[in-house]
């Protein structure tokens, strides 16, 4: 592994200058020496980053957290590590290791929530993105003891994807109380986290049923190996699809991603007795409407799971290396990162995008 890197003192960078204004490209932004990193601290060549709707909800600012700003977005990236801060000790990363940065940048390691496994909810918790730079640059800082190592021969493009809607979705699955064998629903199976999860809960050994709609999303599904489809456009009551093809007893789980109460609303129904809501998504207003009747009658659980710490990165990232989850996505430049958000705005991104920094 080579011990020293050529550093340049500008970098190419996409940033935002004003809450709700848009992006713009600059190419003399400044980029921290090795001496002007903080122990605990690494510069990280990019060479890919993700898009996720995280970024436009910072971007907007309609979320009740506020981002910082300027900022620089981006939080599903990976590079190669080519500076550590003076004084970092035990760093589990090295120079020239490959690594990723997640949603999750820092944690203290030490409250409560840490110790517990839960770093996502550290109250000095730093985020990628959002209240640190993110990966939408040439060059980031992040911090030693939160990067993912991206094992080799896996390439950053593909990995990059891993860092934020694997994570995500990976932990969901993990933490929805199911065994192998047991029925689980991704509604959105065809979109950027659907996809992943419905390929994560094939790993656990699930059956799935992949709610989404048209024809290209059905053969996707399919073809990662959904055990059931249903197209929300097409069907008469969901409800009673989940039911028809779970023995009448209903989903034993659901991995919910959407932006709008109803997709949760229905899960309470759809579940079997006992069954387990993983709520995933994001959205800045919508309220949880669920019968609470039902809740307790069927003693359903209702789960938050979000993002996911070092550990959950791990695995998610292992998994994908080995083959076993493949990301579908589209490479684009940074410089195309505005036409990006507008097509977001308008749900018309299928996938995800993916950004090369290596040219
Ligand atoms: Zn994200
Ligand atoms: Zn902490």
């Amino acid at each position: 592994m080579p011990t020293h890197f050529t550093i340049p003192k500008t970098q190419r960078v996409a940033i935002i200058e004003e809450t709700g204004g848009s992006i713009v490209i600059k190419n003399d932004w400044p980029v921290k020496t090795q001496a002007e990193l903080a122990p605990g601290e690494c510069l990280v060549k990019m060479e890919a980053t993700g898009c996720c709707h995280t970024d436009l909800h910072a971007a907007l600012g309609d979320w009740p957290l506020k981002a910082n700003i300027p900022l620089i977005g981006g939080h599903e990236g990976a590079g190669i590590v080519v500076a550590i801060g003076d004084n970092t000790a035990n760093s589990p990363v090295a120079l020239g290791d490959r690594v990723g940065i997640k949603w999750l940048a820092d944690s203290c390691l030490n409250c409560e929530d840490c110790r517990n496994g839960r770093e996502q909810t550290c109250l000095d918790a730093k985020l990628s993105g959002f209240n640190v730079d993110g990966t939408f640059s040439e060059y980031a800082v992040s911090f030693v003891n939160h990067v993912t190592p991206i094992p080799d021969g896996f390439p950053s493009d593909e990995a990059a994807s891993i860092l934020c809607a694997g994570v995500t979705v990976y932990r969901a699955i993990k933490y929805s109380q199911t065994n192998a064998g047991n029925w689980i629903v991704i509604p959105g199976a065809g979109g950027g986290l659907g996809h992943l999860a419905i390929q994560y809960a094939k790993v656990r050994g699930l059956r799935v049923i992949a709610i989404d709609s048209g024809e290209e999303k059905k053969e996707l599904c399919k073809k990662l190996g959904a055990d059931v489809w249903i197209d929300f456009r097409e069907s008469k009551d969901i409800v009673a699809d989940v039911k028809a093809a779970t023995d009448g007893l209903g989903a034993h789980s659901a991995v919910v991603t959407a932006a709008s109460s109803s997709g949760y609303t229905q899960a309470v129904d759809y579940l079997r007795n006992g069954g387990t809501l993983m709520a995933v998504g994001l959205p800045g207003e919508a309220k949880l409407e669920a019968s609470i009747f039902f809740t307790v009658f069927k003693s359903i659980s209702i789960l938050g799971s979000y993002v996911g710490n070092r550990q959950d990165a791990r695995e998610a990232m292992d998994i994908a290396a080995r083959g076993e989850v493949k990301v579908h996505y589209v490479c684009k430049e940074i410089e195309e990162l505005k036409d990006v958000y507008e097509g977001m705005k308008e749900g018309k991104v299928a996938g995800r995008i993916v950004f090369d920094l290596t040219k």
